[in-house]
């Protein structure tokens, strides 16, 4: 969280004035922004130093327990990594825990992370828990936004939003902090949609301290295997522009050589977490939204560079918005948007693929 933010406000007046609530809710884009906050709200309130600028020793034995996630009193809930969801047990798990009085916190905190992951069941589960809530104990539930969340779950929370960072902001973090080359970390920024998480992964860091960072920041957990993302981004992109790509001379073979190509990238991407898929989604649409300014940008002299995220594939958007018609960057956006939709339901994720790829194919006409 920003110095200048005034959210932090918003929890240090909820300090002050001694009224924990049962449930706080945090939403917004910036993952790494609401765990330094959580962190920083759980330290301050169990600190054994409590200091008037209501901030965190971060010496004293409590904080230093919470650093080093060893502190008996502090339970962090996420989604199982095969599917991506928070399962009714995990909630029924948090009942027997919460159950007695805290080990050794004056408040022992739950965690809950991606709390939009929750399924039916386990939001109900929780529900019953908030409307009962344990002794000494309080709920942080993180969040994209609301619109996954039960509204019963909403009104139970006190609500604190998180700005998505400014792409300067993150680059600026990826370049200082991390010492990430100034051009990688511009295409790494402008791809991440304000969530520094997904910039780290984009530029690829992975590392567990920053090369410059405060006490306050959280460690990043790399729950996922180490991606090499710069180069995947590469080639997630060849193979787009290779399937868009009109042939040189149309015939059968060439037509049917994109058809299979479609397949074969829809395939692999099947197969990968979920995480992954969605990265690589969000690159294909921030590419194909390239394509539409450089498209709509009708002389090259009116085509601002600042707007566009993959600057150094510029020189091959170009040569494609000459060779496809005017509509097909807006089909092609209008196809990656489905895609996205579809994804958030049970629909099978490899026909999704294949059918979004086979248009990419066929659109061009
Ligand atoms: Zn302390």
């Amino acid at each position: 969280m920003s110095a200048d933010d005034p959210l932090k406000e918003e929890l240090r007046a909820t300090i002050l004035n001694g009224k924990i609530p049962n449930a706080l809710l945090f939403t917004g884009s910036c993952e790494e922004d609401k765990l330094s906050a959580v962190i920083t709200f759980v330290k301050t309130i169990n600190c054994l130093n409590s200091s008037p600028s209501c901030l965190p020793c971060n010496s004293c034995r409590s904080c230093m327990k919470i650093d080093a996630k060893a502190h008996p009193d502090i339970i962090t809930i996420s989604p199982d990594a095969e599917k991506a969801i928070i399962k009714i047990g995990q909630i029924r798990e948090l009942c027997g825990a919460t159950a007695s009085k805290p080990h050794e916190a004056m408040m022992r905190m739950v965690m809950i992370q991606d709390a939009h992951t929750m399924n039916q069941e386990a939001s109900n589960a929780l529900l019953k828990i908030l409307e009962a809530p344990p002794d000494r104990t309080f709920f942080i539930l993180l969040a994209r936004g609301l619109n996954d969340l039960l509204p019963t779950i909403i009104s139970r929370c006190r609500h604190i939003r998180f700005r998505p960072l400014r792409v300067s902001e993150i680059e600026q973090r990826l370049t200082q902090d991390w010492g990430v080359n100034p051009s990688i970390a511009k295409i790494a920024a402008k791809s991440s949609n304000g969530d520094v998480k997904k910039a780290m992964m984009l530029a690829n860091v992975y590392e567990k301290e920053p090369k410059n960072g405060n006490q306050n920041q959280i460690k990043i957990e790399k729950k996922i295997e180490k991606i090499d993302w710069i180069k995947r981004r590469k080639s997630l992109l060849n193979q787009l522009i290779m399937v868009i790509k009109p042939d040189e001379h149309s015939n059968s073979s060439g037509a049917a050589s994109k058809f299979l190509l479609a397949l074969i990238i829809a395939e692999q991407l099947s197969k990968e977490a979920k995480i992954i898929q969605e990265l690589s989604i969000t690159l294909i649409k921030l590419w194909l939204r390239d394509m539409a300014i450089v498209k709509f940008s009708k002389r090259e002299e009116e085509l601002n560079l600042s707007q566009i995220v993959n600057v150094d594939f510029i020189g091959q958007i170009s040569d494609l918005c000459m060779r496809l018609s005017d509509d097909y960057p807006i089909l092609a956006l209008e196809s990656i948007h489905l895609v996205e939709t579809k994804l958030q339901t049970n629909a099978s994720v490899r026909l999704i693929l294949e059918q979004f790829f086979l248009n990419l194919v066929i659109k061009r006409g």
